[in-house]
């Protein structure tokens, strides 16, 4: 069937701008053909273009990288704007990135394999947060950790017998250091010892919250090898941190920052939102310049994803289609100072329900880009995933196919279910 704009009827609101990012989402099942149509009836109705156009995938790096077994990169980027009507600005930051990927060296996979190990716990919950993140209890912790513990031993035990290695070890979540300092000792210890080999690469523990980091917690981190973690300001803007639900302020993240420096930790990554509530784009050039000042290897930029799970939701539900442009305009000046700093665009992934239907950034300084970010957006080896709302996904290069194993969100359900979980691994990982 054939579609013309005279085929269908369209309803446009007094301010038909404010929902077409909206409306181009909403044709993601619909053909590239179908897709194009809608795209150019709003954009010719409403004056504006979108950066991505009519792409809704998570991972375009992805899309770019399989359009060049077949074409040139010129070729590629010219479908991308033609078919996909994506921008030159976005074209041309996919190809940077792509560019910058090839410059990384990775190991053959299998017998490399990334692991993530997920604590699915903050100290409070953040006003955008839609992970199935909760404020921690010792009781419900240590419960936890006890299950976490027993699918280490086993996905060790598999990933042994097969042969396999761990190129990059993740533990994220939640605030893994709201864990307390003994409980994370254990933890890294089993980690390290389970894991760690000569052929390990990577570990990086994510501290997100300031108020989370001590000194002793940050020496444990070292102590076990982990040479890479996370201090997420997400804004260096107090009344905004108070306002997002983050208790704590801006002094603590550089505080943090000096303490991890001390305590020998050689490579941090900062994450910062574009586009929350109460920001312009002045607000958002503060906080990228406080955090330079800190000179971290690592630098994300992420846009604000305003998602079903999270208060913000309820709150404000055209928020992020409200946001586009200011956002999209703290992104372009953030690529250009920090591509003036120094830092390269090494990876990059979308989500739904973004500010402008715009895109996340990891900057690093040339030879600190994370191989763990890479290689989960790359879909090119087996992420094994522990802990509760873990999704591993197991790769079979001859096939270029991937095959999940799920692990239960709820962390309660986790605990209960563990001998399941470890039983889904023992035969799935193959
Ligand atoms: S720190 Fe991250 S995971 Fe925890 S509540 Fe905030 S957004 Fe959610």
């Amino acid at each position: 069937m054939f579609l013309r704009p005279s085929d269908y009827e369209f309803v446009i609101e007094p301010n038909p701008s404010a929902s077409f990012d909206l409306i181009v989402g909403a044709t993601a099942g619909s053909s590239n053909k179908q897709k194009q149509l809608v795209y150019d009836f709003f954009a010719q109705q409403t004056g504006r273009t979108l950066d991505w156009g009519i792409l809704t995938g998570v991972r375009p790096v992805k899309l770019l990288a399989e359009m060049l077994q077949t074409r040139t990169l010129d070729e590629a980027n010219a479908l991308l704007r033609e078919e996909y009507r994506v921008s030159k600005e976005k074209t041309e930051l996919l190809s940077e990135v792509y560019r910058t990927q090839l410059s990384v060296n990775f190991d053959e996979a299998p017998p490399a394999v990334g692991l993530y190990i997920g604590i699915p716990f903050c100290p409070s919950r953040c006003l955008y947060c839609s992970f199935p993140s909760n404020v921690i209890s010792r009781e419900g912790s240590e419960k936890y950790l006890e299950a976490l513990h027993k699918e280490i031993d086993a996905v060790a035990g598999r990933i042994e017998t097969l042969g396999w290695y761990a190129e990059s070890i993740y533990i994220g979540g939640g605030t893994p250091t709201s864990l307390n300092v003994s409980q994370l000792q254990e933890l890294l210890r089993r980690i390290s010892q389970r894991f760690i080999t000569d052929r390990t690469r990577e570990f990086t523990v994510e501290c997100g919250r300031p108020d989370t980091i001590d000194k002793d917690k940050l020496n444990i981190i070292a102590q076990w090898g982990a040479e890479r973690i996370s201090i997420n300001p997400q804004t260096m803007v107090d009344r905004t941190l108070e306002y997002i639900g983050r208790s704590h302020n801006a002094q603590q993240i550089r505080d943090a920052f000096s303490l991890a420096k001390t305590c020998g930790i050689p490579m941090i990554n900062a994450d910062l939102i574009a586009g929350l509530p109460g920001e312009d784009p002045k607000d958002f050039k503060f906080s990228l310049d406080q955090v330079l000042l800190l000179k971290p290897a690592n630098i994300t930029v992420h846009t604000l994803a305003v998602k079903k799970a999270s208060r913000l939701i309820e709150e404000d539900q055209d928020y992020a289609y409200r946001t586009g442009a200011a956002t999209a305009e703290m992104l372009a000046d953030a690529g250009a100072t920090l591509r003036r700093e120094g830092y390269r665009p090494y990876y990059l992934y979308r989500q739904k329900h973004m500010a402008g239907n715009l895109e996340n950034v990891g900057y690093a300084l040339p030879g600190t880009e994370s191989l763990y970010n890479i290689r989960i957006m790359a879909e090119d080896q087996s992420i094994i995933a522990l802990g509760a709302g873990g999704i591993s996904k197991i790769y079979y290069p001859e096939e270029n196919r991937l095959e999940r194993i799920p692990n239960v969100t709820n962390y309660e359900i986790y605990i209960e279910r563990i001998e399941e979980m470890i039983q889904r691994k023992e035969t799935g990982i193959q």
